[in-house]
């Protein structure tokens, strides 16, 4: 299943007031009511800002690459903690772990109908969700294919991000309410340009936000990272990356050596994200080598291969809070 959409303006303004789309594309109404969608745009901004402005730094270290601008907060963290905490006593009575599987829509964001304006082919596609199922192999989690949109946007394609004020701009404003899909279970996968900031492969919106802000919910990556992509990262693991959280998983290297690290208990403490592929690194005292061969940390995309027990465990429970 798919379908193609077309907006022809580059400019914020021209954007919204000049949109052309087809007839299959819903929600069309959104950009008659203007004063209202601005005043919405308006106070999500704000409060995103505010998400964003209790970005702990211990908490989104930068990387000798960075790969990831996933936002994260003390706050979101804490409210994570306290929910999966408040619901565990249900998960241990389980008798046996459910298999979880997720329906899963891409959006295709391009610039124009070439690979390098964003309009990655169809096989990409394919590749990409045999990489991702493959990835989450052994922890009861799998992902279904349900369909591509293509939507034709330079603005969305070059702008769309969370580190910066026109990237918050452009996934603000109405992109979502238009184009994602499904509900909380539903994985919404978004490829776009990332032309703002080149270091950036992807982020994702934590399960906790779905609540406030369920028309950003999904993962948002660069369209070159796809299997067989043109990134020196191109082997699909940046989607399995951002949907570990998605789905309430952080970075191995979280809080470096100290404090609450990843909160999980079978991935060793390690002070700064790998680069390359480290065997037997050990940056942190106590606890075993760095986990340098997990998804969530920043080595090569070759040296990334595996979740931990623990890791699996709190997918799990996140699911059974957040997305089930
Ligand atoms: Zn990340």
């Amino acid at each position: 299943m798919s379908s193609t959409c077309s907006f022809s303006p580059t400019s914020p303004a021209g954007h919204i007031s000049g949109s052309s789309r087809d007839a299959s594309t819903p929600a069309v109404g959104v950009f008659g009511k203007s004063v209202m969608v601005y005043y919405r745009i308006f106070l999500v901004l704000i409060l995103i800002h505010i998400v964003l402005a209790n970005t702990s730094g211990n908490l989104n270290r930068r990387a000798p690459r960075e790969e990831c601008s996933t936002p994260f907060s003390q706050n979101q963290r804490d409210v994570i903690k306290q929910a999966l905490e408040n619901a565990n006593v249900n998960i241990r009575r389980r008798q046996s772990i459910p298999s979880f599987v997720f329906d899963v829509y891409f959006n295709v964001i391009a610039a124009n109908l070439s690979y390098v304006g964003g309009w990655v082919p169809d096989s990409q596609i394919v590749s990409q969700m045999t990489v991702l199922n493959d990835g989450y192999k052994g922890t009861g989690i799998s992902f279904k294919y349900k369909g591509t949109t293509r939507i034709l946007s330079s603005w969305y394609f070059n702008q769309i991000d969370v580190a910066n004020t026109d990237g918050l701009e452009a996934l603000l404003s109405g992109y979502g309410n238009i184009f994602r899909k499904g509900d909380a279970k539903t994985l919404n996968i978004n490829l776009i340009g990332f032309s703002s900031d080149d270091e950036i492969d992807g982020f994702a919106l934590l399960p906790s936000l779905y609540a406030n802000y369920p028309q950003l919910d999904g993962i948002y990556v660069r369209y070159t990272t796809l299997p067989g992509g043109s990134s020196l990262y191109r082997q699909g693991s940046t989607v399995i990356h951002e949907v570990g959280h998605w789905l309430g998983l952080l970075h191995t290297f979280q809080d470096g050596c100290t404090g609450e690290g990843d909160d999980i208990a079978d991935t060793p403490p390690e002070a700064e994200p790998a680069s390359g592929c480290p065997t037997g690194r050990d940056t942190c005292p106590g606890g075993g080598d760095d986990p340098i061969h997990n998804f969530m940390d920043y080595s090569a995309e070759g040296c990334r291969n595996s979740f931990t027990a623990g890791q699996a465990t709190r997918m799990h429970q996140t699911i059974l809070v957040y997305r089930s």
